[in-house]
């Protein structure tokens, strides 16, 4: 039953749920001043359909290149030494919205939610959003798994994003995969080009506009532990889950700026939030 006021109730204007602009602000100027000093300190090579782990001090930059041919990474963040706070991709993308750029947060779990990272500089802003409503670097996947796919496709398929991700953390932290499990989580989709349909309100992916030299930069703001996998569907362009896309690997470099550079910068304090929950 159609209501005889549905027109008028479609017409309502929204609102935007959490205006960004009353959050702390990023201090880019500083940023930018900062990145001009930066001296490479550690650099790691993710092998296609494969992961690494790699760790970023607070206050270093990090950056995330693409080397060899098109490819798309799924990353995940951990408060170094506390793998209970970690990257949250759904509140990110309710304050920053479905796609990330220079000037966006990566915020943390509760209790601490508190921004972990800055975005620095992406060579791929230029992209924006394409005609289909496409756009670089998502918070709306979450990263293929075996599970998904053995739904979809069956089988068994050991080199998902998921996977990977999961042997890289039990590798580093010399932990069974079980246990390493579930720390793994909803990943920023770095360099993959994606939205929702129009009329069906579906995900869709798209060939990566990614090239070789281009990168995404971010700026540590409390100690990171970093999990990367380079993804089993190369650029994204036709399928994910299998070994049949092109794939190649991903660089991951760490900067140290000249700490002068910093000025006053301090690693944020987590949420001030009690826990206390009414009780
Ligand atoms: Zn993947």
């Amino acid at each position: 039953m159609i209501p005889d006021d549905a027109e008028a109730r479609r017409a309502v204007k929204p609102v935007i749920c959490y205006p960004v602009d009353m959050l702390p602000q990023p201090d880019m100027t500083l940023y930018t001043a900062a990145r001009q000093t930066l001296r490479k300190i550690d650099e790691v090579t993710v092998l296609p359909r494969d992961a690494a782990c790699f760790s970023v001090p607070a206050g270093h930059f990090c950056r995330i290149t693409s080397v060899e041919g098109p490819q798309v990474g799924d990353l995940n963040l951990w408060a170094q030494g506390d793998l209970k706070e970690r990257f949250y991709s759904g509140k990110t993308r309710a304050l920053h919205g479905t796609h990330v750029t220079t000037g966006d947060r990566l915020w943390s779990s509760f209790p601490a939610m508190r921004p972990m990272a800055t975005i620095t500089h992406d060579t791929l802003d230029w992209y924006g959003k394409d005609s289909f409503g496409g756009s670089v670097h998502d918070v709306i996947g979450t990263r293929c798994d075996p599970y998904t796919h053995n739904l979809l496709a069956g089988g068994q398929y050991h080199h998902c994003c998921h996977s990977n991700l999961t042997r890289a953390l039990a590798a580093h932290m010399d932990m069974p995969v079980e246990q390493a499990e579930p720390h793994v989580h909803d990943v920023l989709n770095v360099f993959m080009c994606t939205g929702f349909t129009r009329d069906t309100g579906q995900y869709f992916m798209k060939a990566s506009p990614v090239r070789p030299g281009d990168y995404l930069e971010f700026f540590a703001e409390i100690d990171l532990l970093g999990g990367l996998s380079a993804c089993p569907g190369g650029d994204c362009s036709a399928e994910h889950s299998s070994d049949t896309s092109a794939c190649h690997p991903l660089l991951v470099e760490v900067f140290a700026p000249d700490p002068a550079s910093l000025g006053n910068w301090q690693s944020p304090r987590p949420n001030g939030y009690t826990g206390n929950h009414g009780t």
